[in-house]
């Protein structure tokens, strides 16, 4: 995966008609061949999405993700998608250990690190969601919930050519809510001496930040030191929105 930052991915969740995801992605490879470059810019569409969307972006830099994959390849798991199909629909990778999949399917750090370890075995790239609660961060946790994390979901095999690491505080995912400046930068700063020692291209390995980035934080948000990128959930959904946060990171990293 692409560590030339800033790496901006757009995560739609379950938001997107096939006319709706149609004119959002042509309206962002419009605006993008405008300020192509430097870094990465990438959509994760809703699963009934990607082939069409697969096709839309075949002539450009715009990466292709999932949301989510199930550890099997192939077989009666209803509901499922796995990471053959993700790859087979045009994916280059695949979210991992989102929090609505983390709190609102209950999915453990084990389960979480199967799915990335069926991704990387499916030949897709990983992002790696973690991030605390509210209550674990008025307890003063964060660090501590992040670490267990990272133990607990870290897919063997996992380096700065394959995986990105998200941070989305659970707080600030679709609230307007965000850390502090300083706490994302001394967050930020933790994830890089943690990966560090948990794997060896550790210093390199894109670390994003997630929860309510918009064009108006962007370039705060991506100017701080170790933070490589945004995922970015709600305002991926609006073209001039996103395209004016990857301007806004190609700005701060140039800085
Ligand atoms: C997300 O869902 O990953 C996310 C960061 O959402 P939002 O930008 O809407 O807070």
């Amino acid at each position: 995966m692409s560590n030339i930052s800033p790496i901006v991915l757009g995560n739609w969740k379950m938001n997107g008609l096939r006319a709706e995801g149609d004119a959002l992605v042509r309206d962002l490879l419009r605006g993008l061949a405008g300020h192509p470059g430097p870094g990465m810019v990438g959509v994760c569409p809703p699963a009934t999405l990607l082939t069409t969307m697969s096709d839309l972006l075949a002539e450009s830099d715009v990466a292709l993700g999932g949301q989510d994959c199930a550890v099997e390849s192939q077989g009666a798991f209803t509901g499922d998608v796995s990471a053959p199909m993700l790859r087979d629909a045009g994916c280059q990778f695949t979210l991992v250990g989102h929090s609505e999949r983390r709190h609102g399917h209950g999915e453990s750090d084990a389960l979480v690190k199967a799915k990335a370890e069926a991704a990387f075995n499916a030949g897709l790239d990983v992002v790696l969601c973690i991030g605390e609660t509210e209550a674990q961060q008025e307890a003063g946790e964060t660090v501590a919930v992040l670490d267990r994390q990272l133990a607990g979901s870290l897919p063997e095999g996992a380096s700065s050519d394959n995986l990105i690491v998200a941070y989305e505080p659970v707080w600030a995912i679709g609230t307007g809510k965000t850390p502090t400046i300083d706490d994302i930068a001394s967050t930020h700063a933790h994830l890089r001496g943690k990966l560090k020692s948990l794997v060896s291209t550790g210093a390199d390995l894109p670390i994003l930040y997630g929860g309510s980035v918009k064009a108006a934080n962007a370039g705060d948000i991506l100017a701080i030191d170790h933070v490589d990128g945004a995922l970015v959930g709600g305002a991926s959904l609006k073209a001039d929105e996103f395209l004016a946060i990857v301007k806004a990171g190609q700005s701060a990293k140039a800085a």
